[in-house]
């Protein structure tokens, strides 16, 4: 259940692609090293055997494409379908311990789409999501779902915290019935659906996460292991059967292989049902894993959005925020700056090692 270093996954990935290149380089250095080694004395192939399908993004002049293979999603991205607008957040206003958390965000996420946000620990991440399914009324600015106002006196925000499912940092602290299915069927009940119904849905809910149902629903919550806690608040969430899923740090203190389930969950809730997502998060690989869009937030403005793509490609601004670009892009960066036809934002592991096999054989 432990993962390798990114660095290290991407040298194996090449190595499947391309076997001469070695498989025992750990670091991003060692990695570019080993392709540049591997690379001396080839012939520049011509730029358009190098577009890999969506690696390529003609807006940002990647060599050799064509137009229309760009996966960029500006157009899907503009239906709105989570809208906030000015949006300023004070806590303990008028009181010594003010503190401004927001200072005027705007967001727009599309249907189905997914959205990230990062920045640094304070930058207001945690508070803006708690408005997007409204636990947090503006003060200043509007936040809107599909259109309704969510500080409108004729909103039902009771409807709309179950279209909007909202996992907190460690969930597994939001665990408070005694057994596993009754917390899973606290949301299914509140919304007053039948018993069979909730049973159903606390079912799917539970098979989802990999708990299963029976081996799980009559265990008390408190002999769960921290990765089963974070896994029964997930289908808490999901027994909603939410269009939005709002995450805040999901993968925090989980272990590499409760991690990669957890990505490989969202990305199936997502393709099944054509699922909203907004996450927080800290981690860059997660990032570039899960969201289309990224917005970073720093000192509760947002500062930099856009595809996650190209807010990879900022390394620096990045770095200034104390965040990192994913070990994949660094190679590919540093490649790049050594002169390597590569196109300019690959993210995951498997798109670079694309790239770089395709440049190698
Ligand atoms: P992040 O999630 O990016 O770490 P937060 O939204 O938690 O940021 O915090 C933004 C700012 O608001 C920080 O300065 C934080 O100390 C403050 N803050 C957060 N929650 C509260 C609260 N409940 N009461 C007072 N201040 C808060
Ligand atoms: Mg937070």
């Amino acid at each position: 259940g432990l993962d390798l270093p990114p660095a290290a996954a991407l040298a194996q990935a090449i190595h499947e692609k391309y076997t001469p290149f070695p498989t025992d380089r750990i670091s991003t250095a060692e990695v570019v090293e080993a392709v540049l080694a591997a690379y001396k004395g080839r012939t520049i192939k011509a730029l358009g055997d190098l577009c890999s399908g969506w690696i390529c993004n003609p807006a940002a002049g990647s060599p050799g494409c064509k137009s229309g293979q760009s996966r960029d999603l500006t157009t899907a991205h503009s239906l709105h379908f989570i809208q906030v607008q000015g949006l300023h957040h004070t806590y303990l206003r008028g009181t010594p311990l003010e503190t401004v958390a927001l200072r005027g965000v705007d967001l727009e996420v599309g249907r189905g789409q997914a959205a990230g946000i990062i920045g640094p620990t304070g930058s207001g991440k945690s508070t803006l999501l708690q408005f997007l399914n409204g636990l947090l009324t503006p003060q200043t600015g509007r936040v809107l779902l599909d259109g309704q106002d969510l500080a409108d006196p004729q909103t039902n925000r009771r409807a709309v915290r179950f279209r909007v499912g909202f996992l907190f940092q460690h969930p597994g602290d939001q665990l408070f019935e005694r057994y596993v299915g009754d917390d899973v069927a606290f949301g299914p009940r509140a919304m007053g659906l039948p018993r069979q119904e909730v049973r159903e849905r606390v079912r799917r809910a539970m098979e989802a996460v990999g708990l299963p149902f029976e081996q799980f629903k009559d265990r008390l919550t408190t002999t769960l292991s921290g990765g089963e806690r974070h896994k029964a608040a997930l289908a808490g969430v999901l027994a909603l059967e939410p269009e939005v899923l709002v995450l805040d740090e999901p993968t925090a203190g989980l272990d590499p292989r409760s991690r990669r389930e957890l990505l490989t969950l969202l990305r199936r809730w997502r393709e099944e049902r054509g699922g909203t997502l907004v996450v927080a998060t800290h981690n860059m690989e997660d990032l570039a894993e899960l969201a289309e869009w990224t917005y970073l937030l720093a000192d509760g403005r947002v500062t930099l959005s856009g595809p996650t793509r190209q807010v990879f490609a900022r390394s620096e601004e990045l770095t200034r925020h104390g965040l990192s670009t994913p070990q994949a892009t660094a190679v590919v960066q540093a490649l790049r700056a050594r002169g390597l036809p590569l196109s300019d934002h690959p993210l995951t592991i498997s798109e670079a090692a694309d790239e770089i096999a395709a440049l190698l054989s």
